[in-house]
């Protein structure tokens, strides 16, 4: 998932961070510089321990060799046999002053600690390549204008402390501009809603809208799966009139799910078969209605009004439109047609599976407003999954 854009946004991290931590200038080192390997770990300077203070006179100077002290004793031969050495005082200790060549490490060391503060000019290329990876990716013009702007906001004036880790802070300053376009204020809570319905003793009415083979019906029956295995009792609307094949393939759905599908013959009102199913339901004690829609490109003005019937007339708890990931902005332009038509309550988007660009993934919250509610992973019942913008960001920025 997401291939092509993790890859750039890898590389755009990556740059960052290398503009973080450029070395600081350091005075001219009087010795030749000691080469420390770029990947060097700051704690590769192990022999500095805290207690080390370079200033405190040595309590054994430093010339003494203790492991020589029989040096001073006559030839062995003349030594009486009862005269014994007098023991060392303590342990020698360890040099207590750096080598030269240690303390340029040091010094080379806290350079590259005291990492540089960036500004716009430092950035402005690497964002420059950012904002043609998003759009490469079919990210929305505004959408991508808005991650741009919060990631240089949040860029700008960073510096870097000594524990902190730059890729990690650029990668997570990334994370967060894109975190902030796939959030909404507006939160849908499919169960809320189904137990209110309950609540009042009427089923909960889900309308489905979208393009024609962009996975409506496929995504109808996951979702009546999803209810089932959540314990409640969904029933389908074959409100797809227009073709034969919409009503077939919704009944093959529900025979494999063990659902009932409430229908009528093709070119029947399709506004009238969600009127009977709801129906339908009150009376058999359904606890939601599940209306698959005729596809119909936005452009279609009967199609349109005959969906702002059924609308008007199932009076629909949620107005979900279902997009095709793979189609990048078209999906979302789709989206925002749909939501001026008819006012839609969230998305869900099919084939993220297969997308390599995430263009509409990361578009279509900001450009309607609305919450994506699911995301369609395989053709299974069961690859529906929850919408949740981590799962998103880990497919991003995952290795
Ligand atoms: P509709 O005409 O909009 O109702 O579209 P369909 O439900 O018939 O789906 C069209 C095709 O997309 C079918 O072959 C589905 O199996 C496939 N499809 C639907 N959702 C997904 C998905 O999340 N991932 C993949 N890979 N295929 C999907």
């Amino acid at each position: 998932m997401f291939e092509k854009l993790k890859q750039k946004l890898k590389k755009v991290v990556e740059r960052i961070t290398k503009k973080t931590t450029e070395e600081v200038p350091v005075e001219a080192p009087t010795e030749k510089p000691v080469e420390i390997p770029p990947e060097a770990p700051v704690e590769a300077v192990p022999e500095i321990s805290p207690e080390v203070k370079p200033e405190a006179p040595p309590k054994v100077p430093v010339e003494v060799e203790p492991e020589a002290p029989t040096k001073a004793l006559p030839a062995p031969q003349k030594v009486a046999p009862k005269v014994t050495l007098p023991a060392p005082e303590a342990p020698p200790a360890k040099p207590k002053i750096l080598p030269p060549a240690k303390l340029q490490v040091l010094r080379r060391v806290v350079a590259r600690i005291a990492r540089r503060e960036l500004t716009p000019a430092d950035v402005e290329d690497v964002i420059w390549e950012l904002q043609v990876g998003l759009l490469e990716s079919d990210v929305a013009v505004p959408v991508s204008d808005k991650i741009i702007d919060r990631t240089k906001e949040l860029l700008m004036g960073r510096k870097l402390g000594l524990t902190e880790d730059p890729k990690k802070l650029v990668e997570e300053i990334l994370r967060q501009a894109i975190r902030e376009v796939l959030s909404t204020e507006k939160k849908v809570n499919v169960f809320e809603l189904i137990r209110a319905k309950h609540a009042k003793g009427e089923p909960a009415v889900f309308v489905f809208l979208g393009i024609n083979g962009h996975g409506k019906t496929t995504t109808v029956a996951k979702f009546a799966k999803y209810i089932v295995d959540h314990g409640y009792k969904p029933i389908l609307a074959a409100a797809d009139t227009f073709r034969a094949a919409g009503i077939e393939q919704l009944e093959i759905h529900a025979e494999r799910l063990g659902l009932e599908v409430v229908k009528q013959r093709r070119g029947a009102d399709a506004a009238a078969v969600a009127f009977d199913a709801i129906a339908h339901a009150k009376a058999k004690g359904f606890d939601v209605v599940l209306i698959d829609t005729a596809g119909r490109m936005q452009t279609d003005v009967n199609l349109m009004d005959e969906m702002k019937k059924i609308v008007r007339v199932s009076k629909p708890d949620l107005k979900i439109f279902i997009g095709d990931a793979l189609t990048g902005n078209d999906a979302v332009e789709q989206a925002a047609t749909f939501d001026k038509a008819v006012g839609i309550d969230g998305s869900i988007l099919c084939k993220m599976d297969a997308d390599a660009r995430g263009g509409a993934a990361l578009s279509i919250t900001q450009v309607t407003g609305k919450p994506i509610l699911f995301l369609g992973t395989g053709q299974d019942y069961k690859d529906l999954i929850e919408f949740d913008p981590d799962f998103l960001l880990k497919a991003l920025f995952s290795d």
